[in-house]
């Protein structure tokens, strides 16, 4: 029988990838499966953004929000292609929050952690400046602070390729069956795609199922916990672009509780999202009617273009695993993360991950290790803080220009599918189109620019097995392709 796995990770979201990688660099030897396909749940189904959390700070978040506004540049660091630094406008709104508690958050946002790219905040006047000419005129006074986008199932794809690339095996469409103890290892059964089972062993287990959290302790193990997962949903809707300019909106609605518009893909606008308490399976959340109403409502309120049903082009709902704190109110419950450690004398220990967000995955991976750092002797110490994740390692961080100087070397590519591209792999472009000297030898574009030799490389080294990994989460080429486009890029996935 081959040599048990330092570590086993199961679940293939953030959380799992960041963990995996970072346990892979300090020299374990580690595998990490993932049920559906990485990010396939909640790690896809995010605001997209890497931020501090304005709003947390009104729960005192304070450790939270210090930990995310630090990570936020450093992460804008190590993935230049997929973060991008966005300006947020707050309109005023004097009946639901008094103006100096606005300006004491963004003076907290300002100074709770040190920033070298991010600019900092700044008060706007909504009536001459051009930020608010696509709001109604209902308030003069506005504010303006830094935060960051992300293409979030990019980076949980980019955190498991450099695992991969630096020794872990990653395995998508494998569940945790079930998992029991032998003394000091974690005896897992393993079930594919195809329905067969095998067996590995593991020295720790690292329970990373994100909203499967409880069901992998109670049904997977075996287990009871007296630690509980909150599921509460929430909904996006996505619609023709919405007004001119490249700022966010952050806007106050009257039960207190906040809504971003993000400027989407080019021409598009992100509207979400709510919180809505969630008691059913994670795989079958889908937005309710309600929650539509809410988030047009809220748009129609501050936004002088009025949006309907008829404009949304897309939208996706998700639930956030998060640790339950005894709140009442679903927005209150703590978007921090808590561990629970179950490791009895002698035996193996498993480490289960609660709650988190896309912002601090890296800080979460770090204190995973340093909580079971007495059990793995040796361990060697955080390395994740420097250095790029792949395709980062861009000249100056400048994804911009990355994607002029290739358009000049590859004009055949084009200005829109070289800014893509350079967006989606940065310096992995060149496993792409490296060595293309036309169009043609990209072999067929199957619509958006999307080719087979992209798709070759999205099977070989980035584990996409159907067109909905390519359309949906790999790329968001989905919302551009026509529907029919799935079915080709199936059968060109399967006969390569
Ligand atoms: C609506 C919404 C908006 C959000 N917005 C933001 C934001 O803007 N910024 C931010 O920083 N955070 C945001 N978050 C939070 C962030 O998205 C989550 O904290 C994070 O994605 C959770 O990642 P995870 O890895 O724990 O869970 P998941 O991404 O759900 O991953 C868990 C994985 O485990 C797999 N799994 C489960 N059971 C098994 C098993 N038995 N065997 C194998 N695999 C298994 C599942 O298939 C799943 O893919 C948001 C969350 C939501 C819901």
């Amino acid at each position: 029988m081959s040599s048990p796995f330092d570590i086993l990770v199961v679940g293939g979201g953030i959380n799992g990838a960041g963990i995996a990688r970072d346990a892979v660099g300090r020299g374990l030897s580690v595998m990490m499966v993932e049920q559906d396909d990485l990010a396939a749940h909640t790690s896809s189904w995010s605001t997209k953004l890497i931020h501090g959390g304005l709003r947390y700070l009104e729960y005192y978040e304070f450790r939270l929000v210090r930990e995310a506004l630090l990570e936020r540049e450093r992460l804008l660091a190590m993935a230049p292609h997929i973060i991008r630094p966005l300006r947020f406008v707050l309109p005023h709104d004097v009946s639901i929050r008094p103006a100096w508690l606005v300006r004491l958050g963004l003076f907290f946002y300002d100074h709770l952690a040190p920033r070298k790219r991010l600019p900092g905040c700044e008060r706007i006047n909504l009536a001459s400046d051009r930020r608010g000419a696509p709001l109604k005129p209902l308030t003069k006074v506005g504010f303006e602070y830094s935060d960051c986008a992300v293409d979030d199932a990019r980076l949980v794809v980019l955190n498991a390729l450099d695992a991969k690339e630096r020794g872990a095996i990653v395995e998508v469409g494998t569940r945790l069956e079930s998992a029991r103890r032998e003394g000091k290892l974690w005896v897992a059964t393993l079930k594919d795609a195809s329905g067969a089972t095998r067996e590995v062993r593991a020295k720790v287990l690292v329970n990373a199922a994100g909203p499967w959290v409880a069901d992998v302790l109670n049904h997977r193990l075996g287990l009871n916990t007296s630690k509980g997962v909150r599921l509460v949903k929430g909904s996006h809707i996505v619609v023709p672009r919405l007004y001119e300019g490249t700022q966010a909106y952050i806007l106050q609605n009257p039960d207190k509780r906040i809504i971003f518009a993000i400027p989407y893909q080019d021409d598009l606008t992100l509207i979400g999202t709510t919180d809505v308490p969630y008691t059913g399976a994670p795989q079958d959340v889908a937005i309710s009617d309600d929650e539509t109403d809410y988030l047009i409502s809220s748009i129609n309120h501050w936004f002088k273009r009025e949006i309907s049903r008829t404009d949304i082009v897309w939208d996706y709902s998700g639930v956030r695993p998060l640790f339950d704190d005894g709140s009442i109110n679903a927005s209150a419950v703590t978007r921090d993360y808590v561990f629970d450690i179950d490791a009895p004398e002698g035996q193996a220990p498993l480490l289960s991950v609660f709650g988190g967000k896309l912002t601090t995955y890296r800080k979460l991976a770090e204190h995973v290790m340093r909580d079971l750092a007495p059990h793995i002797p040796g361990l060697k110490p955080a390395w994740t803080a420097e250095g790029t994740l792949p395709g980062g390692d861009i000249p100056d961080g400048d994804a911009d220009r990355y994607a002029a100087d290739l358009l000049k070397r590859k004009p055949f590519l084009g200005a829109d599918r070289a800014r893509r591209l350079v967006h989606t792999y940065g310096t992995r472009v060149e496993a792409i189109a490296g060595g293309a000297r036309s169009a043609e030898d990209l072999g067929r574009d199957f619509g958006g620019g999307l080719t087979e030799a992209e798709l070759r490389y999205l099977k070989s080294a980035e584990w996409a097995r159907t067109a909905r990994d390519v359309l949906w989460r790999r790329t968001k080429l989905g919302l551009k392709l026509p529907k029919e486009a799935a079915a080709e890029i199936d059968a060109f996935l399967n006969s390569i």
